[in-house]
């Protein structure tokens, strides 16, 4: 788990691995030696003892060391494919979870985990020895290596995977150290069979290791996996990396004035330099085309509490240009794998753009080792303190495995559930999108290409049969539109409880569980669905919330105020503004997530109004369908709403489609929805919204 690398040329997971080969070499000799005197710790799970206590200073080595006895007296005399003693795979093994964190009952399953399948001892040796706890985790390894991973894409795969785990993810943190050991000493092995075990790792292993948050692992097998597969990509991200540890690396000095602008605003904070994996690199090339000398690695800020990420953050914000686009929440949000951070990116005067992730110890914790940090399953004393997530409290089945196993439940047939699965196991892209609904405003993680009805099941589950429309970003569209990260949703329900999904929304669902409802409420309904909406239907209504024309003043005299970019507050909008560094007041809608989160932090808002609200300008545009006397129609509807026009600009139509650009003037700023609504009330005009 190397938070750190200050040597740019040296990424942290080669030097990871440089290391683990090392400690591999060393625990080879020392399994050489045969069995130590039992009053004392055997040389060889000295690794393993020196990292576990680095992570719990109080844990009972001597189980260990008598698993190791016990694994080591029976892996005796058997090889690896190397010509290595057996017993360096276990350790190796062992090591790599105890470096994660892991707890003594996993580490102690982890040193035993091939025992039963390829030596003499029995489960219930190892449950006389060691305790049921121990024996289940054993045993669960067992099976799971019976699973046939030669069709590694077969939904089957997964389905004997996720039996033979018994839904215990200590298992499957086993399996996946043991996959990374694999990986790591496959060079021994024929290379068609290295393309196959790679191939089954990039499949099966690595989405697994994402889904249960265990980065440190994942990055590392996604490296392995690239040198075997891509060999000729791989080299060259390999030269690029080099090239540029030739160069120098712009981010230390940036890393430098971070440390500084925290320092000035007395936020304790460590500010470290984190390159990138050779995938990433490749992934950030493939994606701008030219990499920037900042690309090769990001800035990790780490603070002590939740609090001081935003603060942290807003530090950053005010000090350097933020690049907006990038700004993303995980903190008020976490992913589906528990991930938390605040990831941004910030242009310094010189213009170098710098990514940058904000977290706490603790979210780094969990961000490195997911469900292997978690802690002891058994304890039900929430990893958290205060945390009510209750896939905290109960680790063993984190998020990801109980959806599973819920879809497992309502899935109609084995076929339906485990190609739902490969799907979700297959997506690599995550979108976050906010809620907008007045009840519930918040955040959701969504797969790439998810839609407005993924949206609607994963916020209102069953209820969300009755869903009429959404809108996005404040335009009114279609339940199948696509949405895109960062996108604000809010959901229409209609009041019939007994409103079913239309039938064309399975074709638009991309997520399990909106499918799996879908599918179950058709079959139950046949005949009952309502009438497709194949195509999307022209936006009916448009309020664009863009940056306003706006004046907002403080209740805090001379407060420079600045305009929130995330929510995008304008006239009449009921807003709030939080005071940041240097005593600016920042100005939020006040049904704005970071708004709520600000509240929810104890930051007590400021009152904020419209300077000349009852008395402004606004811009309005009418998109419409070319007609004789449109114009004449339209500014006879403003006009009855009694409010001038200063100017009008009408575009030249485009596809028998017409633009018209109103300037007003409105006496009273609360009339704009009538007279918006009144403009959209002309036949012809489809859209109606703020220049
Ligand atoms: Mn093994």
């Amino acid at each position: 788990m190397s938070a750190e690398a200050t040597n740019p040329d040296s990424p942290p997971e080669l030097r990871r691995r440089g290391r683990a080969r090392l400690d591999l070499r060393r625990l080879g000799r020392a399994a050489l030696l045969g069995p130590t005197a039992r009053d004392r710790l055997p040389d060889a799970i000295g690794h393993v003892a020196e990292a576990h206590r680095a992570h719990h200073p109080d844990a009972d080595l001597s189980v260990l060391r008598r698993a190791y006895v016990l694994a080591e007296s029976s892996h005796r005399g058997q090889t690896r494919k190397s010509g290595e003693p057996y017993i360096t795979h276990p350790l190796a093994v062992t090591l790599i979870l105890a470096e994660l964190g892991a707890e003594t009952t996993t580490l102690t399953a982890s040193l035993l985990h091939d025992t039963v399948e390829d030596t003499d001892v029995t489960l219930d040796q190892v449950r006389a020895g060691f305790g049921d706890e121990v024996a289940f985790i054993v045993d669960g390894v067992t099976k799971l290596e019976k699973v046939d991973y030669g069709a590694a894409a077969e939904p089957e795969t997964f389905r004997k995977m996720l039996v033979a785990t018994g839904n215990d993810v200590r298992v499957m943190s086993i399996k996946l150290a043991d996959r990374l050991h694999n990986m790591r000493t496959l060079g021994v092995m024929r290379p068609d069979k290295q393309v196959r075990i790679a191939t089954v790792t990039r499949d099966v292993l690595i989405p697994l290791a994402e889904r249960l948050g265990v980065q440190a692992l994942k990055t590392e097998l996604e490296d392995l996996v690239f040198a075997i597969l891509h060999p000729e990509e791989y080299e060259h991200t390999r030269a690029l990396i080099a090239a540029h540890a030739a160069e120098g690396d712009p981010l230390p000095a940036i890393a430098d004035s971070v440390r500084a602008v925290l320092r000035d605003a007395g936020i304790q904070a460590e500010v470290l330099i984190r390159p990138r994996h050779f995938v990433s690199v490749h992934r950030v090339a493939r994606k701008r085309g030219e990499l920037r000398g900042s690309d090769f690695g990001r800035l990790l800020v780490l603070v002590a509490e939740n609090a001081d990420c935003y603060a942290a953050l807003g530090e950053l914000h005010t000090c350097f240009t933020p690049v907006v686009s990038e700004f993303k929440d995980f903190v008020a949000a976490p992913k589906f794998n528990l991930y938390q951070s605040l990831h941004t990116a910030v242009a310094t005067p010189e213009g170098v753009i710098a990514e940058v992730i904000v977290r706490t110890r603790q979210m780094h914790r969990v961000a490195e080792a997911g469900v292997v940090a978690l802690g002891n399953p058994y304890t039900s004393a929430p990893a958290a303190p205060g945390d009510p997530d209750e896939e905290r409290v109960d680790p063993t089945r984190p998020g990801w495995l109980r959806r599973l196993l819920e879809w497992q439940q309502s899935a109609p047939d084995p076929d339906t559930f485990w190609s739902s699965l490969r799907e979700d196991l297959a997506q690599d892209r995550e979108i976050t999108v906010f809620l907008a609904d007045g009840a519930a405003p918040g955040t959701i993680s969504l797969p790439a290409g998810a839609t407005c009805i993924d949206a609607a099941y994963a916020q209102h589950g069953e209820a969300a049969h009755g869903c009429i429309g959404a809108r996005v970003n404040g335009r009114l569209t279609s339940l199948a539109s696509t949405l895109a990260d960062g996108d604000t949703v809010q959901l229409l329900l209609g009041s019939d409880p007994a409103a079913g999904p239309a039938a064309d929304w399975l074709e638009h669902a991309r997520t399990p569980a909106a499918r799996i409802a879908i599918s179950g409420w058709l079959r139950a309904h046949p005949g009952s669905t309502r009438p497709a909406q194949a195509a999307p239907r022209a936006p009916l209504t448009v309020v664009n919330l863009r940056p306003g024309s706006g004046n907002a003043v403080a209740d805090l005299p001379d407060a420079p105020v600045r305009l929130a970019g995330c929510c995008t507050p304008v006239p009449p909008d009921a807003v709030a503004g939080f005071v940041v560094r240097g005593g600016a007041v920042t100005v939020h809608r006040v049904e704005c997530a970071v708004a709520g989160q600000m509240r929810s932090l104890g930051r007590s808002p400021v009152a904020v109004h419209w300077r000349g609200a009852a008395d402004f300008r606004v811009t309005l545009v009418a998109e419409s369908f070319g007609r004789p006397h449109l114009l004449a129609d339209l500014t006879e509807a403003i006009a009855r709403m009694h409010v001038e026009v200063i100017s009008a600009t009408v575009d030249p139509p485009v596809e028998g489609r017409v633009r018209h650009t109103y300037t007003l003037h409105l006496r009273d700023a609360a009339t704009l929805p009538a007279l918006m609504r009144a403009m959209r009330d002309v036949p012809g005009v489809y859209d109606v919204g703020r220049a």
